[in-house]
């Protein structure tokens, strides 16, 4: 069973407030005693002292008889509890009051003090042993305490009786500041709670109050704005996905379908109308493939298992493998390899495939008798940049800050019949941040584009100076 924040924070400030108050309470009343014995020792002791001098003025002086009527008088002026004994013989006085009291212990050498009962009356007794003219007296002497333990007892009635009262108001006082301090998280939880997909763009009212719930609306609404984010470009990749795969399977299905109703049809038609199929399914394998790398690029984190790759073969590879490519198309490929020392940490197969896009745009964009450049050149120090640069098309101002979003095209048409989907770009720059890297674009519309990568490098294979330059034409 949990038990509500409010409920444990109520019962938090009661213990912590009764404990402190009963603290405070026992330490009040063991003053308040000590205080009291304290007070009465001191005039005990001041008394004893007054009946030695009394005794010392009078033993030798007078009779036995004498002094104790002397003694008799003294005592009878107030509530004076006495008892005088010869140590080596009688006892020379006791006032009644003493006598009631049913042991008195003997003072022996040092003086002794207790609180003892005489009649049903608190008695506090002070026994003490005096030298008086050559002879030992014990000297016992008694205060009444019945109007300090009368206090005492009041006292700890009050406590007593205060304590529920305390409790009482401690309770209401931790409720009612548990609710005050826990309104606001309330009042947070249903506006959230009121948030699902339908209206994620509402947010929760931010109290101004400066403090942590102020901190945790916030942080609450900003986290609701990266969800927000994530899901409209979800929704979009969804609509953009179906979008696209729907225009090749409409064409795959009215080929079939045309096919099928032609009556004489010859074999080449067949044939024909299934290279159509053909190509339409190649064209969306290629577009699920893609889609399926970006979604799970989405899904995991952007780790990947970097090792040292040598830059220059590596790039060297990719052209030559993409040469035919731009061969077909009568495209100039110049790769200049000068500072292929250049080792860098990267998956390969990953950046096999960031390459890959970049030369795949080059070719497409670039009309046939152009020319593409791939150079590896040094950058700031732990850097090295890659540089794709082409003579095609290139990319208007008003499209180039977009070409990284997913199903971007400038030209639609143009791009479709390329056979792209606008998601290379995309999957480029999620491989070059897997790569702790950047990318970075220059076009100018109708001269070509520049795509420039940057590298954090692990270390040189061979010193800059003992290489010679290596500008490969891969084709021509
Ligand atoms: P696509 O599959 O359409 O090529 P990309 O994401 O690779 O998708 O590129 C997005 C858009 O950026 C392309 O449709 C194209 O308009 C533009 N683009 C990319 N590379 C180049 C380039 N080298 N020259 C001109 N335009 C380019």
């Amino acid at each position: 069973m949990t038990i509500p924040i409010r409920i444990r924070l109520t019962a938090v400030y009661c213990a912590v407030f009764w404990l402190s108050t009963a603290l405070l309470e026992a330490v009040a009343y063991v003053s308040l005693t000590s205080a009291i014995d304290a007070v009465v020792d001191r005039e005990l002791r001041e008394r004893a002292d007054g009946l030695e001098e009394f005794l010392n003025e009078h033993v030798s002086r007078v009779s036995a008889s004498k002094l104790q009527t002397e003694l008799t008088s003294h005592v009878a002026l107030g509530p004076q509890f006495l008892e005088i004994d010869y140590v080596a013989g009688p006892r020379i006085f006791q006032s009644k009051s003493l006598a009631a009291v049913q042991t008195l212990r003997h003072a022996g050498s040092s003086p002794l003090i207790w609180t003892a009962q005489s009649a049903g009356r608190p008695l506090r007794i002070l026994a003490l042993r005096r030298k008086i003219n050559g002879r030992s007296y014990d000297l016992y002497l008694g205060a009444d305490l019945t109007i300090p333990f009368e206090i005492l007892l009041r006292f700890r009635l009050l406590i007593f009786l205060s304590a529920p009262i305390v409790l009482g108001c401690a309770s209401l006082a931790g409720y009612w500041v548990g609710k005050r301090a826990l309104e606001p998280v309330s009042r947070l939880t249903f506006a959230a709670k009121s948030i699902s997909a339908a209206n994620l763009s509402s947010r929760l009212s931010e109290p101004n109050s400066g403090d942590e719930l102020q901190d945790l609306a916030r942080t609450l609404n900003g986290m609701l704005g990266r969800i927000e984010d994530a899901f409209r470009e979800a929704t979009q990749f969804t609509a953009n996905a179906s979008h696209e795969l729907r225009t090749p399977l409409a064409l795959i299905r009215t080929t079939a379908e045309v096919a099928l109703l032609r009556v004489s049809g010859n074999a080449d038609s067949y044939r024909e109308a299934l290279y159509r199929v053909l190509r339409e399914a190649e064209k969306n394998t290629v577009l699920l493939d893609d889609m399926l790398r970006l979604s799970r690029a989405d899904s995991i984190a952007r780790v990947l298992a970097l090792q040292p790759v040598a830059l220059g073969p590596h790039i060297e590879q990719v052209c030559e493998r993409i040469a035919p490519l731009a061969r077909e198309k009568n495209l100039l490929l110049k790769c200049d390899l000068a500072p292929s020392s250049f080792c860098v940490p990267a998956d390969a197969g990953y950046l096999r495939r960031l390459w890959l896009i970049l030369l795949d745009n080059a070719i497409k964009y670039t009309p046939a008798g152009g020319t593409i450049d791939v150079s590896i050149r040094p950058g700031a120090p732990g850097f090295v940049i890659c540089e794709i640069e082409d003579s095609g098309i290139g990319i208007s101002d008003s499209d180039l800050p977009h070409i990284f979003e997913r199903f971007f095209r400038a030209d639609k048409a143009r791009s479709r019949e390329e056979g792209g989907a606008g998601l290379g770009l995309s999957i480029a720059r999620w491989i070059v941040e897997a790569h702790h890297a950047s990318i970075e674009v220059e076009s100018t519309a109708g001269r070509g584009s520049r795509f420039r990568v940057i590298l954090p490098a692990v270390a040189r294979l061979r010193p800059a100076g003992a290489l010679t330059p290596s500008t490969r034409l891969i084709s021509q």
